[in-house]
């Protein structure tokens, strides 16, 4: 059907291809019922595979109604467990190719597929007795599709195997792994909302690769840190699980296998099952270039994060020797490790379903569970907050991740605050009230370094993610006496409209969002935001910037997040040589000349860096150059101080809460061209994850109106429309954006 065999050098399918295979399997098989989901971003359909005992897909809604009620301890009589767990199977979700360049992922859901549906052997046989495996062959079907084409638009050209120089997900990009707290984009709701909350997993496996030149392999158990709010027995489940799969890998002969190494488990961002009772088993696969094969001595293997590629090691027990690298050794090893864990989780099926259900006992029994002592026992919200809007997403996030919300029935006194009835009540102790801990807490993230006195150890995500923060909506904690609330769970919050005012609808402002060739996910975020606001832009490029006239055609640009050599230089390597050059010399000197005719230039976080050498901008990050083991702040909230009556802080409360991801903090060395709209008062401005060197932010901007002829470059030291979370600082984008300068 999709004219090769999976696998096969240099051939990618496309996804209407991946599409009626599955229909076609669904149709030939008793055993796989095919649905789809919903449609994606650009409109694809998004399909999902049920795969089990054709018993079992005859009578899925039964195998439903066990997993809902293993899940609620709320829902089952005492003593249920036991005929719960005799006549369950174990949820597994295989989800696929979320990255798109993450080729194999396209192809190993076939081969997986047809030989659960077929295999006659005794093992493929008991997997299927034990489990019912859901497979979303791709989690970004757009994707498969935008890779697919550029890859086969290069194929023998210079270019073949290159990343495509768009996002391979309209808004996201890489990011769509980053979304399974906030829920922003459709293929994260459509997996959430028909497969997450409806079959709660026990096992969720996700299929990804990683670069070429380390392990062949990558499975948990995951380096420190561990979330908090992770269940312990979550965590030793991921690590039984992981460990078992390297086994059986290694009995089967492959090398290259590493565990315990590069990946943490800190952001509720990519695990929304570590908080809904399944484990998260990620693999990595090395990569080729696509489906173009590469030969990798086993000199030129470099070390990996917590082992080395060429070392023996407990970790690491058989090194890869090295040699030819294709799709096909892609899908191998991929197919080989989703088998490994189906066939460990056949064998321990009541094992899985018992530890659901003890997971769900300990979910509603809040701080009477064994390590909760310390629990709030709920959290308030009141309903007078400073933007509806953002209240409304919060709730709605939560509710989305199915926590219970209900409204208190007398006011609720928390030390010297007293917030009155009918204000939000989040008890704890409810099945996913470990969800709603982990995003409305502040984080404080632990202080790892590589030894003693050395740089820190980079985590491999960001550190915080405290909702209240980022969207500006205040939260209580209750440590003592329990509010009390009405039994009833608030309905689903309505989809607020939101306004940015005079930009939605009927902009006054002609805005355009630059995009490099070299894409970045944070230009996607912008236009994601922009769209949920309804505010018109138009996209320029490289080519548009260095052709000048930039002031007739918009009073305001904005470029998004991105270093600013990249900016610069644009892409380098193997590219067609139209993509390349980026914005240079001519760019800098037509932003200069629309910033000197009256034109407004937005640069965000690292951009900032490039305009202030574009421009000759009177302004210094203090920032660069610095070391990590003297500055650190990989992704965190901090506070800064707004000036007070800047109209470029209309609208924000006198203190903010900003994302700070390696971004720049600014000096300013003439103040007569240059004005700090928000500053770092204090040393120590850490509201939530990780920040060392604090001293070096004391004194110096965030935020910076910076003034050249006729117009004003504004610089942002962070990143106010942060994964579209970030709500709390949209504000200070909209004024900038819409020219709220002093003077
Ligand atoms: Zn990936």
């Amino acid at each position: 059907m999709i004219g090769f065999t999976p696998g096969t050098d240099r051939r990618l399918p496309a996804w209407r291809d991946v599409v009626a295979w599955f229909t076609a399997l669904d149709a030939a098989s008793p055993r796989v019922a095919v649905r789809t989901l919903g449609t994606t971003t650009l409109g694809r359909p998004f399909i999902a595979a049920f795969i089990g005992d054709s018993a079992t897909i005859a009578d899925l809604p039964r195998y439903r109604e066990i997993q809902r009620r293993l899940a609620d301890a709320r829902l089952r009589a005492p003593g249920e467990v036991q005929r719960l767990v005799a006549g369950g199977k174990v949820v597994v979700l295989v989800t696929s190719s979320i990255h798109s360049t993450e080729v194999g992922g396209i192809l190993t859901p076939m081969v997986l597929a047809e030989r659960l549906a077929a295999g006659d052997d005794a093992e493929s046989r008991a997997i299927r007795a034990a489990t019912l495996v859901i497979l979303v062959p791709s989690l970004n079907p757009d994707g498969v599709d935008i890779v697919g084409d550029w890859y086969r638009s290069t194929m023998g050209t210079p270019a073949e195997g290159t990343s495509p120089p768009w996002l391979y997900h309209k808004y996201t990009g890489h990011d769509n792994n980053r979304d399974w707290y906030f829920f922003s984009q459709v293929e994260t709701r459509l997996t959430v909302d028909s497969l997450h909350n409806v079959w709660h997993p026990e096992v969720v496996n996700d299929i990804h690769q990683q670069g070429s030149t380390a392990a062949r392999i990558f499975i948990p158990p995951y380096m420190d840190p561990v979330e908090p709010n992770v269940d312990p027995l979550l965590t030793a489940g991921v690590n039984a699980l992981g460990t078992a799969m390297a086994w059986r890998m290694t009995a089967d002969g492959f090398t290259g296998v590493s565990i315990n190494s590069t990946y943490d488990a800190w952001t509720p961002a990519r695990a929304y099952q570590h908080y809904h009772g399944g484990v998260r088993i990620l693999t990595e696969t090395a990569s080729a270039r696509l489906a173009t094969p590469i030969d990798i001595p086993f000199d030129s293997l470099r070390p990996g994060r917590g082992y080395d590629s060429k070392t023996a090691s407990w970790s690491f027990v058989a090194p890869w020797p090295g040699g030819h690298w294709g799709i096909g050794d892609i899908v191998r090893y991929q197919t080989a490790a989703t088998w490994a864990m189906l066939a460990s989780v056949a064998s321990d099926r009541a094992a899985w379903l018992t530890s659901f259900a003890t997971l769900g006992e300990r979910a509603v029994a809040g701080r009477a569970a064994p390590g909760r002592e310390q629990w709030p026992v709920a959290y308030v919200i009141p309903t007078a907050q400073r933007d509806p809007a953002a209240l409304a997403i919060l709730l709605r996030t939560l509710q989305r991740g199915q926590v219970e919300i209900h409204h208190a029935t007398a006011p609720v006194s928390i030390g010297s605050v007293t917030w009155p009835a009918g204000s939000y009540v989040i008890p704890l102790a409810q099945p996913y009230g470990s969800f709603a801990k982990a995003l409305l807490e502040t984080q404080h993230y632990p202080d790892l370094h590589e030894y003693p006195g050395g740089p820190p150890k980079q985590p491999y995500d960001v550190t915080a993610h405290t909702l209240p923060l980022l969207l500006g909506v205040t939260v209580s904690a209750v440590h003592d006496a329990a509010p009390s609330f009405a039994s009833a769970v608030i309905a689903p919050i309505p989809a607020p409209r939101l306004v940015a005012p005079g930009l939605s609808d009927h902009p006054t402002k002609r805005i355009a969002i630059y995009q490099s060739w070299s894409p970045t996910m944070d230009e996607g975020w912008t236009r994601w935001v922009f769209d949920q606001y309804r505010i018109p832009f138009t996209t320029i490029t490289d080519r548009d910037i260095r052709a000048g006239g930039l002031r007739q055609r918009f009073d305001a640009i904005l470029i998004p997040d991105q270093p600013a050599r990249e900016l610069s230089r644009g892409l380098t390597g193997s590219y067609p040589d139209s993509l390349k050059g980026g914005l240079g010399a001519e760019g800098a000197r037509s932003l200069g000349a629309f910033v000197d005719d009256g034109g407004t230039l937005v640069a965000l976080n690292e951009a900032s860096d490039y305009a202030i050498t574009a421009l000759g901008l009177p302004v210094r990050d203090v920032l660069d150059g610095v070391a990590d083991r003297d500055f650190y702040a990989p992704g965190s909230i901090l506070a800064a101080t707004l000036h007070p009556r800047s109209a470029l802080a209309n609208g924000m409360p006198a203190s903010a809460a900003i994302w700070f991801e390696e971004g720049p903090a600014f000096a300013i060395s003439d103040s007569t061209q240059a004005t700090a709209i928000a500053t770092y008062e204090s040393a120590s401005p850490l509201l939530s994850g990780w920040l060392l060197g604090g001293s070096k932010l004391a004194g110096t901007a965030a935020l910076v109106d910076a003034r050249r002829g006729r117009g004003h470059a504004v610089l942002f030291g962070f990143r106010p429309q942060y994964r579209g979370q970030s709500m709390a600082t949209l504000p200070l984008l909209w004024n900038a954006l819409l020219g709220r300068f002093d003077r």
